[in-house]
């Protein structure tokens, strides 16, 4: 009998989200492959788990293939977890599945966390379609060059960042999409301090630096799409706003829309935002 490979999620943050199917093959399996063995050694001590763990990141995963898919032949099932969240979300674990899987082995999966679905469906944008774009690049240039590239994306957008580069990244996305894109901030998410904020890049900056505490701990960015108008009709949401000066609200999203062919409902909400 071969063994099993299991792809395990494991908490976000907080413990207590870990399934009782995830302890269960956890505590069964002959071995778990984790990410980090001393960070995930939490999650075990917490639920009194045993079993032997090694370790496998993305600097030595191409090299440990081999000899797991060889283990699972000979019948040993194997739990692949990472730090946190879902393994093979920009994180290890592809290698080992894509393997497994070619050599005819049962690869299955317990669900669980995954901190950019959580930030979605925390995040008050469109859900119905959505794009994971991980890490943006930590250099401005490469970053702009790939926003730039998004600027007309009309699906919801998800990146991951690091507290370090969170203000940069908020700075790159305004210059690309628009001081009137919708972001939500989502920060430390199913912990103490979990923030979720979503505005106008235009505001959301001025928000941020009210409170140093917000640039703090892990982020998700979740982007509002294109909405298509804004692209087409960058002319018409400068016209309402000068025309709200003289005009209340609707009047100036009718009489902007009419000269423009932008729609009055799209004008009056980014009047309203
Ligand atoms: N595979 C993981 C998952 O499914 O959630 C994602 C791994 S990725 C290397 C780690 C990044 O996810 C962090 O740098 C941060 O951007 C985001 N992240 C993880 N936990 C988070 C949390 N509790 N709150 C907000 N973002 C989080």
């Amino acid at each position: 009998m071969e063994g099993i490979l299991y792809i395990v999620a494991t908490p976000i943050g907080n413990l207590a989200d870990f399934s009782p199917r995830g302890q269960q093959v956890l505590a069964e399996v002959g071995l778990i492959v984790a990410e980090d063995t001393r960070h995930s050694r939490n999650l075990l001590n917490h639920y009194g788990i045993k079993t032997t763990m090694r370790s496998m990141h993305e600097h030595n995963e191409e090299h440990q293939v081999g000899a797991l898919v060889e283990k699972l032949r000979q019948g040993v099932s194997i739990a692949q977890v990472s730090d946190a969240g879902t393994p093979l979300i920009n994180d290890p674990g592809f290698r080992l599945a894509s393997a497994a899987r070619e050599a005819a082995i049962r690869v299955t999966t317990i669900p669980g966390p995954s901190a950019p679905i959580a930030a979605l469906s925390l995040s008050g944008l469109s859900v119905s379609r959505f794009t994971f774009e991980g890490f943006l690049p930590a250099k401005q240039g490469a970053r702009e060059q790939l926003l730039e590239s998004l600027a007309t994306e009309v699906r919801t957008m998800i990146f991951f960042e690091s507290p370090r580069r969170v203000m940069a990244a908020l700075g790159s996305m305004e210059r690309c999409f628009g001081g009137s894109r919708r972001v939500a901030v989502a920060r430390e998410l199913t912990k103490l301090h979990e923030t979720v904020h979503t505005a106008p890049l235009v505001e959301l900056m001025g928000w941020m630096d009210e409170d140093p505490n917000r640039q703090r701990g892990e982020f998700v960015l979740v982007v509002e799409g294109a909405s298509g108008v804004v692209e087409d009709h960058a002319e018409a949401y400068r016209l309402v706003q000068l025309l709200a000066k003289e005009l209340p609200p609707r009047k100036a999203a009718a009489v902007a829309a009419q000269f423009s062919g932008a729609k009055k409902n799209q004008l009056y909400r980014s009047l309203m935002e």
